[in-house]
């Protein structure tokens, strides 16, 4: 990728280690990853520790460690060269992608809310994928507005029962551990997040079939009077939905990242596909409207992963960009879906074939703006933002 400079004076560039950190993950994601993801099929479930031994390869690249700070055994990247290496993994594979976001995720939420013991105790887990990790937000009845959660959390000797279904959980069905989100009042914002060892705290969960990404566990979750120590509460008095939301402003460009890596790896099979396929004595890509369409998904990648990357880079400054985060992720994840049905088109009759790669990454950019809050709640966020009227 060139040097991005844009003229607000924010600058994209690299230094030399963060260009040697991208190189060495584009390297592995294209030959271990890629090789990994060959034999075993894109589309075929990968079991719990098979995933593990994935995460914690990754590890080595960057991966869930490295937006931690150096003293809680993490790299101390930015969340822009974070965001950087997450494309490589996604372009390769969008499901060992998601899991390792959310595994991440959890990373920054542990290291920021664990109290120092409980800290040194989950943190390093966490970080070597020992206990893979997910977050439990969404319920059967609750999505786009968080405050109507339910699951709740009730004083019992000792600690907290918990009790609900959690739905569309990332890593669910994977998870050691669970940073679950229970209502602990009658108030609206009666919202706190709880850490639950599922090896000390059982639940159950149970796998979604979805239209894509079924490599990677996305599922139903079951606390029934699930038990869970004091300590494990990580935040009182409601600030749980404050956490939430500051989760968000991270997650929402990283989630952009997944389509801008989906994207690329559909811009460069069209680009091949269009350079061979020959129709009306020529290669296609020599046809003008052919041409044109892979100028137009190469700009509509960029132009996302400017935006990603200017989310990003505000975040590692310390600026409030609610607005950005949103841009970046409707943006992305909407274009994404426009860029992977070019390839599908480019490719004619084989690109609706599972011989070819693009029907599949259209499939897996389509699910893209619907998690961390949806297209529509992430233009009501931008709305607010221009006229301070709350239009949800
Ligand atoms: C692949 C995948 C992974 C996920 N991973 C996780 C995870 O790890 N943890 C987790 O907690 N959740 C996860 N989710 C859940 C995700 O966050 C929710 O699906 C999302 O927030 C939308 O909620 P919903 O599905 O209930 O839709 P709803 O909130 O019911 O929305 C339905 C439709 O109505 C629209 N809508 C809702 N309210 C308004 C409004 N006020 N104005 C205009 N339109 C509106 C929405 O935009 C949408 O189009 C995941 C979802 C998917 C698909």
């Amino acid at each position: 990728m060139s040097e991005l400079t844009i003229p607000s004076g924010i600058s994209f560039e690299l230094s030399d280690d963060e260009r040697m950190m991208i190189d060495s993950v584009r390297r592995y994601c294209q030959t271990e990853i890629a090789a990994f993801v060959k034999a075993h099929g894109a589309e075929t479930y990968i079991p719990t520790e098979k995933m593990r031994e994935l995460l914690k390869g990754l590890t080595e690249f960057g991966f869930v460690g490295g937006p931690i700070a150096q003293e809680h055994g993490g790299l101390g990247l930015s969340w822009k060269t974070f965001g950087l290496l997450l494309e490589e993994l996604c372009a390769v594979s969008l499901s060992i992608g998601i899991t390792a976001f959310i595994q991440t995720m959890v990373a920054t939420l542990a290291e920021k809310l664990l109290a120092p013991e409980l800290r040194d105790k989950y943190l390093p887990q966490i970080l070597s994928c020992d206990a893979i990790a997910c977050m439990g937000i969404s319920e059967p009845d609750v999505g786009s507005n968080v405050v109507e959660i339910k699951c709740k959390a009730r004083p019992v000797e000792g600690g907290y029962a918990l009790s609900g279904e959690k739905t569309w959980i990332s890593n669910g069905d994977y998870a050691d551990i669970c940073i679950c989100v229970a209502r602990t009042g009658e108030a609206p914002a009666a919202l706190d997040l709880f850490l639950v060892d599922r090896r000390e705290s059982p639940f159950d969960s149970h796998n979604i079939h979805k239209m894509a990404l079924n490599a990677t566990s996305t599922a139903q979750l079951f606390f029934a009077d699930c038990k869970v120590p004091e300590q494990h509460r990580l935040t009182q008095n409601g600030q749980g939905l404050r956490q939430v939301a500051g989760l968000f402003g991270v997650s929402r460009p990283l989630v952009g990242v997944f389509s801008v890596g989906v994207g690329r790896a559909a811009l460069e099979a069209a680009v091949s596909y269009a350079q061979e396929r020959k129709q009306h004595g020529k290669a296609i890509a020599g046809h003008q409207l052919i041409s044109g369409y892979l100028a137009e998904m190469a700009t509509k990648i960029d132009a996302s992963r400017l935006l990603v990357l200017r989310a990003l880079d505000l975040l590692d400054r310390g600026v409030r960009c609610e607005s950005e985060s949103a841009m970046a992720k409707w943006f992305a994840t909407e274009l994404g879906v426009e860029v992977t049905s070019l390839a599908l088109q480019i490719h004619g009759g084989n690109g609706v074939t599972c011989e070819f790669p693009v029907e599949r990454l259209f499939r897996e950019a389509r699910v893209c703006p619907i998690p961390e809050g949806t297209t529509e709640i992430n233009k009501l966020i931008i709305g607010r933002g221009l006229t301070g009227i709350a239009a949800f």
